[in-house]
């Protein structure tokens, strides 16, 4: 139990609703306003990228509610979601709506907090680490380094129909930072790393690939740009894609399974 009054946290009030960001799946990556939405949340709307570790902090008798997709078919759609959690929270619930990652990092947090909004239901929105950061940190990969990069891109490997999002200026993007992120990205690694070489990137460059970052099925592939595509095939989702020379650290910062001080 935390204590709540000794923090000075917020009040959970009944007939709102806390957008909340439960992180890529370690549970120790979970906020104390996480933890507390978990212990008092009438009901909880939550994702697939969930992790169970997580649903099972729940408060016993909280109504757990699937938003996510369910045996390949697509998911909830978005106005449902939305009114579903306008109409709980009506009812005078605390709801909590939880989300892997950040709820505003690639997860609609945002669509889900306008409904809000524009319903007149009070919320608050509680960041998670996203799985582009943590998963990088769980890989032994900084997100930035002084001699590497001053800048990061956040990108989505697909639009909302699923394909490679064309919208995107490629070029720019091969040009505008160092070092890439990718989420959501594995099906089309492909292409987009033809795209990124076609737009001036090497194919030399490196680049690695984290899946189920931060659970205990956690697996890091080290590759290069060119050959992101033929490595993919292997990998399950969700996975988070870098490209550039930090991934180079993980020879030295791979903490989780080759921890310094152990022999190589
Ligand atoms: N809101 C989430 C992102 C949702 S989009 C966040 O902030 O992390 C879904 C994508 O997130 C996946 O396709 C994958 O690219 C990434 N992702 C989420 N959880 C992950 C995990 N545990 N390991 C690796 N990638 C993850």
């Amino acid at each position: 139990m935390i204590d709540k009054a000794r923090l000075g946290l917020p009040e959970f009030a009944r007939g709102s609703v806390w957008l909340v960001g439960a992180g890529p799946g370690d549970p120790g990556l979970l906020s104390a306003l996480a933890l507390c939405a978990l212990e008092e949340a009438d009901s909880i709307v939550f994702d697939a990228l969930v992790d169970a570790r997580i649903l099972a902090l729940a408060r016993p008798g909280a109504f757990l509610d699937y938003a996510g997709k369910r045996g390949g078919r697509p998911s909830a759609n978005q106005p449902d979601i939305s009114a579903r959690l306008v109409s709980l929270a009506r009812e005078g619930r605390r709801v909590l709506r939880l989300k892997g990652g950040d709820p505003c990092v690639f997860g609609r947090g945002g669509e889900e907090a306008l409904a809000l909004a524009a319903a007149g239901v009070p919320f608050r929105i509680v960041p998670g680490i996203t799985a582009g950061i943590g998963g990088l940190s769980y890989a032994g990969i900084p997100l930035t380094h002084r001699d590497t990069n001053s800048a990061v891109t956040f990108l989505s490997g697909h639009n909302s129909s699923g394909e490679v999002p064309d919208r995107l200026d490629w070029q720019a993007i091969a040009r505008g930072a160092p070092v890439l992120v990718l989420y959501m990205a594995l099906k089309h690694l492909e292409r987009i790393a033809a795209r990124l070489i076609a737009g001036g990137r090497s194919p030399q460059e490196p680049a690695a690939i984290v899946s189920k970052a931060t659970t205990p099925q956690q697996r890091v592939v080290v590759s290069t740009l060119g050959e992101l595509g033929r490595v993919a095939a292997g990998i399950d989702p969700p996975a988070v894609t870098v490209i550039g020379e930090v991934v180079r650290f993980r020879a030295a910062l791979d903490w989780l399974t080759a921890p310094a001080g152990t022999p190589p």
